[in-house]
């Protein structure tokens, strides 16, 4: 395969000319690490208040014992075991007080001899002579100056010895512990103020595209956020970094260069991203082969996603381009660039854990490339399910929304429906109380929220009314977000139930003809008028819907047929409906009314939409479809319902 050459000049360091061919993976990760520094990152002091999260560095004995000195345990009487020997409820031992009374923080004068005792307060040190502390709940007062003590105490007892938690010289820290707040316990028990901890290493970020703006600019035409930038920047933090923002750069070698030469100078890595598909022209993999040697490394790894993925070093340093699209940007991060990053920090490798689960569906795979799948898990009858997340590599959402990924082999083209893989997490999985897969919904979000203030965890997965429907019989889910009209009763969702499955009711809401306010076609008409109208002028485009969806079916019932230009367009949510409206693209099409609202677009009421749940009937009962049934009636759930034009439905 030749699909990313490099355009090597004449003068080029040699290393960049052996990269003809796309590298598989494994060899991708190898040729890097031959070039990368080995040496274990530098240490450096910091307060113990600023510890959290670094790096030991030195391994640390404990510099004192912990307790410092004997001490006591409880709230009683200093006093010498023996004495209390024969001691009990009928025949207390009576001892003479020395008269002091020893509390925390003061050192007790007088020893306690045989036949005495001291009043002694829990944490108080323990009195020469003395070797037990009986509780006062054990004794009683004697007469003039004497306490009865009712129960023979143990040498030793009631006293925490010097050293007995932490002996000094013991090691309480090694290197390469992770500080969290235990830790930090037991430095601040030792007296350690400040200790040496990995420098974090200096991660320049760095963003490429002409298109690109940072969140809280505004948004201009064909403009989209600069994701990577933020989301590699946290990456950086999360893996024992130091993330230096260096913003955004246009699609320009000139600015590129001088920004990444600057970066360069004053980081320790340096993570840029874009610039490297094709139609791009390269453009970064040609300034980063300038930087020094031996520059590139790998440039294309069979991998997907990420395929464009391009590794280098310059000056010890190591440089990564990731691909621009932000799962494939964060699939390579965590796949290269975090064991890199980590080792840099003087962090342990990253456990990776995995699961075994099934995957419902098929995943179709190109032939050739690795392929990594996003998927989030899910609780079956018999299992873990694992359904990819893919909306496509050049989704946030993918890896997001993703408790981990699968591999589906290089020489595969798809792996089957029913197939059980290995699902490696990303991070810890948390199985869900209630998983909700289906046809997503706005309103559904108010319920989600609801249920999070409950502490009940929700996965919300959006594969549309029929995928939902799917899952729920194949007990893949315990609840189904569907809105579907049976064209032939004229009745939405209860036909398509099957065993096993009950409906309960969500909500309705209006779905109608959008259109731009301006637009004379279609202001003061019926929907049917409206699309008269439209089906009469030739220049109207209008946008339609995908197969399975429930809007889709009115379309179709609307249109009796026809099929206009701008039918074949077809989005898989209401809100790209209203886009395609609001920014001209299309002139009219159907959705629901509070997305209209939103996009400031006309609206024409249809037909009130029945939005329900199919719910898994052997999962009534669980406690979180229990708590998702009671959610629906919650105030919040209400008012948010109100709020979007929508009603309650019943039964
Ligand atoms: P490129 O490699 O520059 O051709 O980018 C490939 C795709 O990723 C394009 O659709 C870019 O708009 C998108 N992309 C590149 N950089 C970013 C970024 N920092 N944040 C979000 N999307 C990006
Ligand atoms: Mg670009």
């Amino acid at each position: 395969m030749t699909a990313f050459p490099p355009r090597s000049a004449p003068g080029d360091a040699p290393a960049q000319d052996q990269f003809l061919t796309v590298l598989s993976r494994e060899d991708a990760k190898a040729r890097w690490d031959a070039h990368l520094p080995r040496e274990r990152p530098a240490p450096e002091v910091v307060p113990l208040a600023l510890a959290l999260g670094r790096v030991v560095a030195t391994t640390l004995p404990a510099p004192i014992d912990v307790p410092p000195f004997d001490r006591s345990l409880v709230d009683g009487f200093a006093v010498v075991a023996q004495d209390t020997a024969a001691a009990s409820e009928a025949f207390p031992a009576a001892l003479g007080l020395t008269g002091e009374t020893v509390s925390c923080g003061v050192m007790p004068r007088q020893p306690v001899l045989a036949g005495t005792a001291t009043v002694i307060a829990t944490g108080g040190p323990i009195p020469r002579g003395a070797d037990a502390v009986v509780m006062v709940e054990h004794t009683e007062p004697g007469p003039a100056g004497t306490v009865l003590v009712r129960r023979p105490a143990a040498p030793g007892q009631g006293i925490g010895h010097a050293g007995g938690d932490i002996a000094r010289g013991e090691v309480l820290l090694r290197r390469g512990t992770v500080l969290t707040s235990r830790e930090i316990g037991m430095l601040g028990a030792t007296g350690v103020a400040a200790l040496h901890v990995y420098r974090r290493p200096r991660v320049a970020v760095l963003s490429t595209g002409d298109e690109l703006v940072a969140p809280g600019e505004p948004l201009g035409p064909a403009q989209i956020y600069d994701s990577n930038g933020p989301i590699v920047a946290a990456a950086v933090a999360e893996n024992g970094g130091e993330p230096v923002s260096f913003g955004i750069t246009a699609d320009d070698e000139a600015d590129l260069e001088r920004t990444l030469r600057e970066a360069l100078g004053s980081c320790d890595m340096v993570i840029l991203s874009g610039g490297t598909s094709k139609s791009a022209g390269d453009l970064t993999y040609r300034v980063v082969a300038r930087l020094g040697s031996p520059g590139v490394v790998a440039h294309g790894v069979a991998l997907k996603p990420g395929k464009p993925l391009c590794l280098a070093v310059a000056e010890g340093k190591p440089v990564v381009v990731l691909p621009g699209f932000p799962t494939s940007a964060m699939f390579t991060f965590h796949d290269f660039v975090a064991p890199v990053l980590r080792r840099m920090a003087g962090l342990p490798p990253r456990g990776e854990d995995s699961v075994a689960a099934r995957v419902p569906v098929r995943v179709p795979s190109e032939f050739g490339r690795t392929e990594f799948v996003m998927a989030a898990l899910t609780k079956g009858d018999d299992g873990l399910v694992a359904y990819p997340t893919g909306k496509g590599s050049g989704a946030v959402t993918s890896f997001s929304q993703a408790d981990g990924f699968f591999a589906i082999e290089a020489m595969a083209d798809h792996l089957a429906a029913g197939t059980t893989a290995r699902v490696t997490l990303l991070g810890q999985a948390a199985i869900p109380d209630v998983t909700i897969v289906g046809s997503h919904c706005v309103a559904l979000d108010a319920v989600l929220e609801v249920l999070a203030d409950r502490g009940i965890t929700t996965r919300s997965v959006s594969v549309g009314s029929l995928g939902g429907l799917a899952a729920a019989k194949r007990g893949e889910c315990d609840v189904a977000g569907i809105h579907l009209l049976d064209p032939a009763s004229g009745r939405y969702n209860r036909p398509f139930l099957s065993e096993g499955l009950e409906l309960l009711p969500g909500w309705r809401r209006m779905q109608g003809v959008l259109f731009r306010p301006d637009d004379a076609r279609f202001a003061g008409k019926t929907p049917q008028g409206a699309v008269a109208a439209a089906l009469a002028d030739p220049d109207c485009l209008m946008v339609g819907r995908n197969q399975g969806a429930g809007t889709r079916i009115l379309i179709d019932g609307l249109l009796a047929g026809a099929r206009p230009r701008g039918y074949w367009n077809q989005p898989k949510s209401h809100n790209a409906v209203a886009a395609a409206i609001a920014q001209g693209r299309a002139d009219w099409g159907l959705a629901i009314a509070p997305v209209a609202r939103d996009y400031g677009l006309g609206f024409l009421p249809l037909a009130a939409e029945h939005y329900d749940f199919a719910v898994v009937a052997a999962r009534r009962d669980t406690a979180g479809v229990a708590a998702f049934v009671a959610a629906l009636d919650d105030p919040a759930v209400l008012a948010a319902l109100a709020a979007l034009g929508f009603e309650r439905g019943r039964d």
